[in-house]
């Protein structure tokens, strides 16, 4: 079997913010040729695992960091060794102040129909306390530029900044809403071990509000939440994470990659020196495989769908993991009020109330 979505992984960010735990580091000299030489690399190695392309999302990291050059080189290896459908979903991940024109030429002369902008915030004091690069303004520019190239322009958001408001989230809302962005992703800002905001004991206002917030003022503006994260125009949603959502397989390829291939989840190498080191060893890079069977598969399938405002489709589930599955998660589900879970016979999808305390039934039924 082969995979039509393909991930592939730019460790590279320009700062390190001060919240992120991604798998991204500063480059150091010759990093970029190195990191352009393994993926090639990688993928000789295992295009064989893909058929014709439907989604390529080049996340990271920081894309929009590597110079237009090393861009050039990705896309011939990329359109060397991959086949795409010609309606394929081709997605970029930028931040405002490394996206320059020159990026932006390069990926409408090639495939890219979507750029994902790390957006953030738009309030200057917020976006400093986030250690982010950018400006508002910056970020603004970076949208018009995309869309004027034609691109279907996502935003990534974060609320639950310490010390924050509603008011504040509103105003952030109100200018990317007006900005006409086709999609924009929601996060709520999570204190992750190991990251310098770790060690600063911050107290976290409860996000519950602003995420509702979203939830009301979106859709009144033409986003429909489509997923937990996710809202978007009519036909605007993100096919690459519907495939996750769908637990479809994809292939991941660069430093800290992941892929689900033949039922096997892999990791790859974080470190791009030890990623590197395996590739030119003529090997692959993997540190972690995990084979999901049975109801522990099932169950991580119905937490993906369960992300999704579709939910659970149980002919297509119980076609796909068995009727046993399927019935020992429906009876697992039954447990929540129907004003956070809705069934009918056919499928079963959280509520909007089910969505903001999605964590407490995922863990539930995982
Ligand atoms: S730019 Fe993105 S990936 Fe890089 S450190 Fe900041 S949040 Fe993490």
């Amino acid at each position: 079997m082969t995979a039509s979505s393909v991930y592939i992984h730019v460790p590279f960010c320009e700062s390190k913010c001060p919240y992120c735990a991604f798998k991204s580091a500063l480059k150091g000299e010759g990093d970029e040729e190195l990191y352009i030489r393994t993926v090639a690399g990688e993928i000789a190695l295992r295009s064989a695992e893909t058929g014709r392309i439907e989604t390529l999302y080049i996340g990271g990291g920081t894309p929009s960091s590597l110079s237009v050059d090393s861009w050039r080189a990705l896309v011939d290896v990329i359109e060397s060794s991959f086949s795409f459908s010609d309606s394929a979903e081709v997605t970029v991940e930028a931040n405002p102040n490394s996206l320059t024109e020159g990026h932006v030429s390069l990926w409408r002369e090639w495939r890219v129909n979507r750029v994902s902008i790390g957006v953030q915030s738009f309030s200057p004091g917020e976006l400093s306390f986030l250690g982010r690069l950018h400006t508002a303004g910056q970020a603004a520019d970076a949208a018009a530029i995309c869309m004027e190239a034609g691109f279907a322009v996502s935003f990534d958001l974060m609320f639950g900044l310490p010390g924050t408001t509603i008011r504040d989230w509103a105003e952030s809302l109100r200018r990317a809403v007006t900005l006409r962005p086709s999609h924009i992703s929601v996060y709520q800002l999570t204190i992750e071990p190991g990251t310098p905001f770790y060690e600063k004991k911050f107290n976290l206002p409860d996000g519950y509000g602003q995420y509702r917030y979203a939830q009301w003022k979106l859709p009144k503006k033409g986003y429909c939440q489509y997923e937990v994260s996710g809202f978007a125009l009519p036909g605007c949603e993100c096919g690459h994470n519907m495939n996750y959502w769908a637990d479809g397989e994809y292939v991941g390829i660069g430093p800290a990659a992941w892929s689900y291939v033949n039922g096997a989840r892999r990791e790859n190498a974080a470190s791009l020196a030890g990623y590197a080191r395996a590739i030119e060893e003529g090997g692959d890079a993997l540190v972690f495989e995990e084979r999901l069977t049975g109801e522990r598969a099932a169950r991580q399938a119905a937490t993906l769908a369960l992300r999704t405002k579709k939910g659970i489709d149980w002919d297509a589930f119980k076609s796909r993991y068995g009727e046993v599955f399927a019935e020992a998660i429906i009876r697992d589900l039954r447990r929540f009020p129907d004003t956070l879970v809705i069934s009918d016979e056919r499928r079963t999808a959280l509520s909007s109330a089910g969505m903001r305390v999605g964590n407490t039934i995922w863990s539930d039924i995982i």
